[in-house]
């Protein structure tokens, strides 16, 4: 049999260099309203706190075909009310759009996907967070997932569908929701992106990662076993460190 090849590999953007100030705007990107058009990281403490905002709103927004698994939207819903604080609670609101019909998107592309259609953006006490599902992938093909705003990411639909699911991968709903929880981490400030560590757990060879290789901001490329680990294994959970920096920052 045709061996699968295992490819895993979660990103985070950085359009900005991060030894920017943590709350300058992208630059580079078609913009959206000022207070989602932040770099990642920026609005960890918004998110994890109840000082500011009260409740999340996560708008997804799907193109034809991708539509999000079922069990993986409540893996993350169950994900953020664990980790923040937000009195308001947690919602989740999907819609299709238009597909790209391209096989290859690049990061602008992304964004301006967002700005023509997203709706849920940071108003009141809400916070508003997007995730797009894409008909294709990204230009580095090997990338599942993308953190690339303050509140912005990106799900490559085809990608995923491509490494889960059939014989001898891991399923579906495991795959989906480790790259949303990964991405939505990133968000959350993880690692030393808007979050400061408790204790030295950077991965310095992949910056913006966990050095515990069983921990859920690990970095994975397809060198490693972590796809494979999906196979039998559970979703990876985020480790004392990262749930440590988490909580120093105004979260659960
Ligand atoms: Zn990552
Ligand atoms: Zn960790």
């Amino acid at each position: 049999m045709k061996h699968a090849i295992l490819v895993f590999l979660l990103a985070i953007i950085s359009v900005n260099n991060f030894s920017c100030k943590k709350s300058d705007t992208i630059t580079g990107l078609p913009s959206i309203n000022s207070d989602n058009n932040k770099q990642v990281g920026a609005s960890a403490n918004d998110l994890l706190s109840a000082t500011t905002y009260t409740s999340i709103k996560i708008e997804i927004q799907y193109m034809p075909g991708f539509a999000p698994d079922a069990a993986s939207l409540n893996n993350l819903t169950a994900f953020f009310n664990t980790l923040v604080n937000k009195p308001g609670g947690v919602t989740i609101v999907q819609s299709a759009i238009t597909g790209s019909g391209k096989t290859v998107l690049s990061l602008n592309d992304i964004a301006t996907i967002e700005k023509n259609n997203r709706t849920a953006y940071t108003s009141g006490s809400q916070l508003g967070v997007y995730f797009l599902y894409t008909d294709g992938g990204y230009t580095e093909g090997n990338v599942l997932g993308v953190a690339f705003r303050n509140t912005s990411m990106c799900i490559f639909g085809k990608t995923i569908h491509d490494n889960s699911g059939g014989i001898g991968q891991a399923s579906r709903t495991k795959l989906e929701s480790t790259v949303l929880e990964h991405e939505a981490g990133h968000i959350l400030g993880l690692v030393d992106v808007g979050t400061t560590m408790q204790t030295n757990h950077k991965d310095a060879a992949h910056g913006s990662h966990c050095n515990n290789t069983n921990c859920l901001m690990y970095y994975a490329s397809e060198t490693t076993d972590v796809l494979g680990f999906l196979i039998t294994g559970s979703i990876p959970p985020l480790d004392a460190n990262c749930k440590a920096d988490l909580k120093a920052n105004g979260g659960k």
